[in-house]
């Protein structure tokens, strides 16, 4: 694949496509983030393998292989890329799959890295194909192809690259092209955290917020944050202002508990979407087996949203199963509501076999 800039109007970019910093999307996420992999709480696994690609990638002066990194939004893959290099100790771009609109976009990104550096693309399953052509020579032989002129006299040109180290995050590693895919040499998969884990998180950004919490305020801020260190995070900002009205600052279960409910976060952790995405499979469809795009149409909701922020957290609570016939609710489900448990429900296994 070459990229042709006749079309494409050179290197310019019109749009801010690349930056240095971590804070773009919420600039209070910024101070909250972990810096490096001793500070990273979780993740066990990821942590460990990438800590010894790391220390061999250095000790070989070369830059790390590229990674990919996937997990539902709010799991640390923006936080962990700005940890890799902080690690590796070298400068990462960070961009994203839908902002590289066109070839030569990323063939401007590419030519301005320096040796080593990370280029980090968020969405990477966004990629548009004609983009996604150019990283392939790049990931694998550090060079492009562009061709100068038009017609008859169009010239293609080889470009060397720096070494770099591409980091990709996505949400679905499923929708990704196999040559993009394989051309990854490490796949990590972040996993939604324990209770346990969210509760040290929780403490740690308590503790840069300079916020006093107790210990059980931690936990329950955890225990109802679906598994996800950006909603805790978010929570404690929350459960802090009703701290600060009714109970003189500190962070207590008790506070914990009035301000999540008054947010309408159930004590596991379920707000009013979860809610009526259970209810309305119930409602409506009998408990299921239900389609995805149905069911979104019936709530109101996107389904790539229900898909990759409702779901992961539902399904590892027992709540949801999929089928090949689409969603289905458990008799857990049903419990959790305080709905009568239909006769012949037997957990979620049953269903499978519809
Ligand atoms: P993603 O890129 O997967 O959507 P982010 O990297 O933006 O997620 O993480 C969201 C927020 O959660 C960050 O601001 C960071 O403070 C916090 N966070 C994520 N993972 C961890 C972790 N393992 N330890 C501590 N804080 C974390």
């Amino acid at each position: 694949m070459s990229i042709d800039f006749s079309d494409s109007g050179g290197f310019e970019t019109e749009e801010p496509l690349v930056t240095t910093s971590l804070t773009r999307d919420d600039e209070n996420e910024g101070s909250l983030r972990p810096q490096s992999l001793t500070e990273y709480i979780g993740q066990k696994k990821a942590k460990e393998n990438l800590s010894i690609f790391i220390q061999a990638a250095k000790m070989r002066g070369e830059p790390l292989d590229h990674v990919l990194l996937h997990g539902p939004p709010g799991l640390g893959k923006t936080t962990l890329s700005g940890i890799i290099a902080n690690e590796m100790g070298v400068h990462i771009r960070i961009t994203s799959g839908p902002a590289i609109e066109k070839p030569g976009d990323l063939a401007a990104l590419l030519t301005n890295l320096a040796e080593n550096d990370i280029l980090f693309v968020d969405e990477i399953h966004r990629l548009n194909r004609s983009v996604e052509e150019i990283l392939y020579p790049a990931m694998e032989d550090f060079a492009i192809d562009i061709i100068i002129g038009k017609g008859p006299s169009a010239n293609s040109i080889r470009l060397d690259l720096p070494k770099f180290t591409l980091i990709g995050a996505t949400t679905r590693a499923g929708q990704l092209s196999a040559p993009l895919r394989d051309r990854f040499g490490v796949t990590l998969r972040l996993e939604l955290y324990t209770p346990e884990e969210l509760a040290l998180i929780v403490r740690r950004s308590a503790g840069i917020l300079e916020v006093p919490i107790e210990e059980d305020g931690s936990m329950e801020i955890a225990r109802r944050s679906r598994g996800t260190p950006r909603i805790a995070n978010r929570m404690l900002r929350r459960v802090r202002d009703f701290a600060q009205v009714i109970a003189g600052g500190v962070i207590t279960r008790d506070v914990a508990d009035k301000a999540l409910s008054a947010l309408e976060v159930d004590f596991l952790g379920l707000d009013a979407i979860d809610r009526r995405m259970l209810s309305s499979i119930i409602e409506h469809y009998s408990g299921g087996p239900v389609g995805l795009e149905t069911l979104a149409a019936t709530i109101n909701e996107e389904a790539v949203t229900l898909e990759d922020v409702y779901e992961p957290y539902l399904m590892q609570m027992g709540f949801l199963t999929r089928t090949p016939r689409g969603r289905c609710v458990t008799r857990r489900a049903y419990e959790h509501l305080g709905l009568k448990v239909p006769s012949g429900l037997n957990g979620g296994l049953d269903q499978l076999s519809l």
